[in-house]
């Protein structure tokens, strides 16, 4: 099928990309001419494991390209997928929605025959109706364009995986005064089905519902995945005041099916591009329909996330004695999660930015994301290997979990630190390991005293 994809950041790229590996005919549509001109000589802008092979194959199997020009993709495509950014909006909690408004607009003048859009983005409850409206104003006379969301569940670090074996697909269709699906929008999720074929046929799960369900699911799985973070954060400030081990604490519920191991892991607390904003837009949005009680419970999982932020910069500055101001402490990790090259709403850059504002003289290394955190806050030294960041380091900060800090031992910091004491914010390291080898080990959480 021709498809396009609206919008090419880490959503709209993954998609576009994983629809080409579908067998479909893809056009990748970005304002952003730096990021098409990269995508287009297979580049990827950021980093994604397995991304840039698949997008090497299929420019190379001619099924997928990319543009600026709405005039050249969307004559092209039956089915026009939107993957542009719903950022916190500067002045509120509330999700910025002229990225997706600019792009139904543009799709539905530029259409010059029936089509669907299929919106991924998250959006707050109520957008689908309204830009459903918007695109019927738009098209031209004889000219149907039918919306559909269809949110989209990807992870940052799997996204390829996520997209094309995702647990499950949700697509919601317009609805009419009795509630019943309308004509239209069954049509158009006969086509969905066909662009969906081969991932249908291998029996992954697929919800169709109504617009407000599927502007939802998606809010609230973001919802539910942080308050589960902040539950297991909100239970570590009790055991670093009472004594305990949070680890032990989360291995123990977390046997209990009902709750589940994953996200129960007590550490700096979560960040990115979407859990933080689209809690606060779901309390926004909730506001704004009147019943802001329904979800007041996320400020508080809000600011117990942000309390962990604090939480760590008061750690290093009891550590060095009050102060920080010219003290020398090393970062490892500024990306919001390992595997990812976002540096949106990070815990860890937020951190070292912190201390770096208090006078600090901060040396941070990530695999991947200096770049981009060099572009957020130029001031901090910015260095390429573990063993530079921590030289004369009074104090190593571990914030994100890549694979190469987990994997650290003593004994390869100790040639180099001042001072041997570790920080280990995302509580991945063996206490014992470092104790023994005569470190001062500290993680959230967990008072561990010898
Ligand atoms: P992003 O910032 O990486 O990408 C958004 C892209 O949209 C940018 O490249 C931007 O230039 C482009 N854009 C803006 N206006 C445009 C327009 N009018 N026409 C064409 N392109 C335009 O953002 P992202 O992380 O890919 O997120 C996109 C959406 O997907 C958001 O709503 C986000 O909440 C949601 N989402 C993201 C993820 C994720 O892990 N990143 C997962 C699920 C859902």
């Amino acid at each position: 099928m021709k498809l396009t994809v609206i919008g090419t950041g880490y959503l709209g790229a993954t998609h576009a990309v994983s629809m080409a590996e579908l067998g479909h005919e893809v056009i990748g549509l970005d304002v952003d001419q730096a990021k098409i001109d990269a995508l287009a000589s297979g580049e990827v802008p950021f980093h994604e494991p397995g991304l840039p092979e698949l997008l090497t194959k299929h420019i190379g199997t001619g099924k997928l390209r990319f543009t600026t020009s709405y005039e050249e993709a969307v004559p092209f495509g039956d089915v026009h997928f939107i993957g542009v950014g719903t950022p916190q909006k500067a002045e509120s909690h509330a999700a910025d929605m002229r990225y997706v408004d600019a792009a139904v607009k543009a799709i539905a003048s530029a259409a010059d025959r029936d089509c669907i859009i299929v919106g991924k983005s998250t959006v707050p409850v109520g957008s689908a109706a309204r830009l459903q409206e918007l695109a019927r104003e738009k098209a031209a006379d004889g000219v149907r364009v039918t919306l559909v969301w269809n949110p989209e569940f990807l992870r940052e670090g799997h996204a390829v995986d996520d997209t094309l074996t995702p647990d499950r697909m949700v697509l919601g269709l317009e609805t009419d005064a009795n509630g019943q699906y309308t004509e239209e929008a069954l049509a158009a999720e006969k086509i969905l089905r066909e662009v969906y074929a081969s991932q249908l046929a291998a029996d992954i799960p697929l919800i169709i519902t109504d617009y407000q369900t599927a502007e939802l699911v998606k809010v609230a799985a973001n919802s539910f995945l942080a308050t589960k973070i902040s539950f297991i954060n909100a239970l570590s400030e009790i055991t670093e005041t009472v004594g305990g081990d949070i680890r032990t604490l989360a291995d123990a519920i977390g046997l209990d099916e009902r709750i589940g191991r994953k996200f129960l892991n007590a550490g700096v607390g979560f960040g990115g591009g979407c859990l933080p904003k689209d809690i606060r837009a779901l309390r926004a949005r909730a506001a704004e329909l009147g019943v802001d009680q329904s979800v007041r419970f996320l400020a508080e999982v809000d600011d117990i996330n942000l309390r962990r932020r604090e939480h760590t910069v008061q750690l290093a500055v009891q550590q060095l004695g009050g102060s920080v101001h010219g003290r020398d402490i090393a970062v490892l990790g500024t990306a919001f999660k390992p595997e990812s090259d976002d540096v949106r709403d990070s815990p860890a850059l937020d951190i070292a930015a912190r201390l770096h504002s208090m006078g600090a003289e901060v040396h941070v290394y990530d695999p991947k994301a200096n770049d981009n955190a060099a572009k957020r806050y130029p001031r901090l030294d910015y260095v390429d290997r573990i063993e530079q960041a921590v030289a004369r380091a009074e104090i190593v900060l571990l914030l994100t979990e890549w694979k190469e800090f987990r994997e650290l031992t003593p004994e390869q910091l100790e040639p180099f630190v001042r001072e041997r004491t570790i920080v280990d914010g995302r509580n991945v390291l063996d206490p014992e390991q470092w104790i023994n080898a005569g470190w001062k080990y500290m993680a959230s959480g967990r008072s561990i005293k010898k």
